[in-house]
């Protein structure tokens, strides 16, 4: 050790050590927070928290999905046809998909998209299990989740990872081709976020032949498929009273697969979950009996059980739900489009009306960047990355956006939006979006506590080894990352400063387009951020994470630099299109705006106590040197227009949506009123018999598609109460 390092360490570093353990002010994480926060890996989130974020690597190493040649054959044949048999309404009608529905899905092996082809699976990457789910989502949310849940975090993933190969070999071929149908029960009565607590216990004895047996006690809730599930994914906790493995009595969290015809099962009663007709019901067992052959992994699977699920869903959260919520801003979008081209009011088509206007471009521009960045962790996910932080952001930020973009859609549909029928495309859509909100980590404490509070400890380069270092009284180590992280704070304070002074000019960009602005104030807000997020982590220590205001504003700074550098990628990776540059505008005007929004907020709340004068200031420099002014009407008069009138853009905004009868419809009528436009003007300017035939036929075949449309659906009274 230098001269000037040991000075350092016995007059500065030892004393603080000394400080902080005797004002009890030593960072404690429990071991389930640590198994959460080692779950997954670091991914860009990483550069984003650094201050630093290398844009190069963002445009040129990070792999683009595209979709396999098999994958695609699949969307255009199996998820078309699966879509074709299954009616919405009927579904909604009958609380169930249609038998030959299920049939087909089993047939076709959409249960095994995440399993191997060596086990009978489609063994489909991220990218293309994305695909089908989303393209599902567009036709009928229950056909989506019927088909995201056995592919998600569930005995097949648990399985792949953590199985036993005579595990693998029994379930996964049974599994893929639907012999068994799997759930995963975790969620009980008491333990819903605080999923760790769960009571569900095992407990471990010898029967009469002295083999290990574990008889299991549990009561489940909220268990998607779990009324029909043959194979019960179970989480409980292990215990040993008798001692029999010298391991102590509390053996922990562990998995298991549980045969649901074993006695002692009740599946019996079922969920009502906001009318929407997917299996959804309690789970409850006594005195079942299992061996330690059917524990995931077998008895190296003993207390495991958290740490699987921890990494399980650490990959999960960017697939499944981020799907789902992108089919249902894009078919959300499309609606809104068309229809508001054939929905006439005062003499007008509504898309011209600046108010409309403004909401469907809006609602293009978040479904764009929504699929960017649904698009971009997918594509780490495809090349190996578990970036747990980028997956928690995808859960929080598509669910939010999904259920904001469905009733954006709904309020330009007014009435026929309300009405349901089979005419109605988005009602039964709206009522999922609830769902995606809770499940998988519910959305406020995913903002709070899973975002900023998992990011700052995991994605910080230093805070979790000062950690570590603290809590095991390694001062050297904590030594050697104190005065790193001291540097880093120097560094990005200097970051901040220079580029704030210049509004990002003094980075430069990797191209010199439409793209180039906003990379230089996405240098400018990570740095930024880096800064005034360890500034609040040196003054408030561990107490941050339960600053929720705080924290969850951080978390919303990460998330939308995140959005945006996904956005930044796709309109490069599509081309630059100069079309898309307005969409690409509004995205990132929008994102800047709400990192506005959020360090005032910050500030705000920080401008307390000795210092609070400080952060007084800093949110007024904040608000004169704001990222951005807000997004441009102009703009998203300019997106609607295109997105009404323009097929080839539209197609790009609403990409792999099903079409079905009614939104061929709304296709057709939409293409007919555009071709009898000059018509109509010249009809409304002078008079019928100016027209000439084809005018006149363009008119009538205008009106004919646009009354199917405007219309919607009324039930006798017998059929309403039956
Ligand atoms: C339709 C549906 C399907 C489901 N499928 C399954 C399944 O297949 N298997 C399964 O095991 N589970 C399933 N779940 C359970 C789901 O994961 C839980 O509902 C979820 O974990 C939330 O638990 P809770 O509903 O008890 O809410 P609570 O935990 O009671 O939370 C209530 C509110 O408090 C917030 N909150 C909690 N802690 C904090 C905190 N620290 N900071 C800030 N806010 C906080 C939450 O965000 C939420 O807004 C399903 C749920 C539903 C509704």
């Amino acid at each position: 050790m230098s001269f000037f390092k040991t000075i350092r360490v016995n007059y500065v570093t030892k004393p603080l050590f000394y400080f902080l353990k005797a004002k009890g002010l030593l960072p404690s994480i429990s071991e389930t927070e640590k198994v959460a926060l080692r779950a997954g890996d670091v991914w860009m989130e990483g550069d984003l928290f650094s201050g630093k974020p290398d844009f190069k690597k963002i445009f040129f190493e990070y792999k683009y999905p595209k979709l396999s040649e098999e994958e695609q054959h699949f969307l255009d044949n199996e998820v078309e046809t699966v879509c074709s048999m299954t009616s919405d309404w009927e579904v909604f009608k009958k609380r169930d998909l249609p038998e030959e529905v299920w049939k087909y899905l089993k047939e076709k092996h959409f249960f095994g998209m995440i399993i191997p082809k060596k086990y009978g699976g489609l063994g489909f990457s991220a990218y293309g299990h994305s695909c089908v789910v989303e393209k599902l989502a567009t036709c009928s949310q229950v056909l989506a989740i019927t088909v995201m849940v056995p592919n998600s975090l569930g005995p097949a993933e648990l399985l792949l990872h953590y199985g036993l190969q005579e595990q693998r070999a029994y379930y996964l071929p049974r599994l893929a081709d639907g012999r068994d149908i799997p759930c995963f029960a975790l969620t009980e009565p008491e333990a819903g976020s605080d999923a760790a607590s769960i009571s569900a216990y095992g407990e471990l004895f010898k029967d009469k032949e002295g083999h290990y047996k574990i008889k299991l006690q549990f009561e489940k809730r909220y268990i998607t498929l779990g009324s029909i599930a043959t194979v019960i994914g179970l989480a409980f906790v292990l215990k040993d009273p008798q001692n029999y493995l010298n391991k102590g009595e509390n053996l922990g969290i562990t998995c298991a697969l549980v045969n649901a015809a074993i006695d002692g099962i009740d599946q019996s009663r079922r969920h009502d979950p906001l009318n929407v007709p997917f299996v959804n019901a309690p789970l409850s067992g006594k005195d079942v009996v299992i061996t330690i052959d059917d524990i995931i992994g077998g008895s190296n699977g003993i207390g495991k059980g958290w740490e699987m699920l921890m990494e399980s869903l650490a990959v999960g959260r960017g697939i499944s739900l981020p799907s789902t919520s992108s089919g249902g801003s894009k078919l959300a979008s499309y609606v809104a489009a068309t229809y508001s081209v054939v929905r006439y009011q005062f003499g007008l088509e509504i898309g011209k009306f600046e108010g409309i206007a403004e909401v469907i471009g809006r609602l293009s521009a978040q479904t764009y960047l929504l699929d960017s960045a649904k698009t971009f962790t997918l594509g780490a996910i495809d090349n190996g990355a578990k970036p747990a932080v980028a997956n928690a952001i995808m859960k929080y930020q598509s669910t939010e956006k999904f259920r904001k973009n469905i009733l954006d859609a709904m309020d330009i549909q007014g009435g026929a939006a309300i009405i349901r029928g089979p005419k109605n495309l988005l009602a039964h859509v709206y009522f999922g979006a609830p769902i995606a909100i809770t499940v998988e980590g519910a959305n406020i404490m995913t903002r709070t506590l899973i975002q900023f509070g998992q990011g700052m400890i995991r994605c910080h380069p230093y805070a979790f080894k000062e950690i570590q270092a603290l809590q095991n009284g390694d001062i050297t180590s904590f030594d050697k990352y104190l005065f790193l992280h001291v540097e880093h704070i120097f560094r990005n304070g200097f970051y901040a400063c220079a580029l704030g002074i210049s509004r990002g000019h003094l980075h430069r960009s990797t191209f010199q387009d439409a793209s180039s602005r906003y990379e230089q104030k996405l240098a400018w807000a990570s740095a930024k951020f880096a800064f005034i997020s360890d500034i609040a982590l040196g003054l408030m220590g561990s107490g941050l994470k339960k600053r929720e205001s705080i924290s969850g504003r951080f978390g919303d700074i990460l998330s939308q630099m995140y959005m945006m550098s996904a956005t930044l990628k796709r309109f490069k990776e599509d081309g630059s299109i100069k079309d898309d540059e307005v969409l690409l505008r509004v995205a990132m005007e929008d994102g800047f705006y709400k990192i506005d929004e959020a360090f005032v907020g910050i500030y705000e709340n920080l401008s307390t106590g000795f210092l609070g004068f400080i952060f007084k200031l800093a949110g007024f420099c904040s608000r004169l040197n704001p990222f951005s002014s807000g997004i441009k009407d102009v703009d998203l008069h300019i997106i609607a227009r295109q997105m009404s009138n323009k097929k080839s853009f539209r197609d790009r905004v609403c990409s792999n949506i099903y079409h079905g009868v009614r939104v061929t419809e709304l296709f057709h009528a939409a293409e007919a009123m555009q071709n009898a436009k000059e018509a109509f003007v010249k009809e409304k300017k002078y008079t019928n018999s100016s027209l000439n035939e084809d005018e006149k036929a363009r008119i009538r075949h205008a009106r004919k598609l646009q009354e199917g449309i405007v219309a919607v659906d009324s039930f006798t009274n017998e059929e309403y109460f039956k």
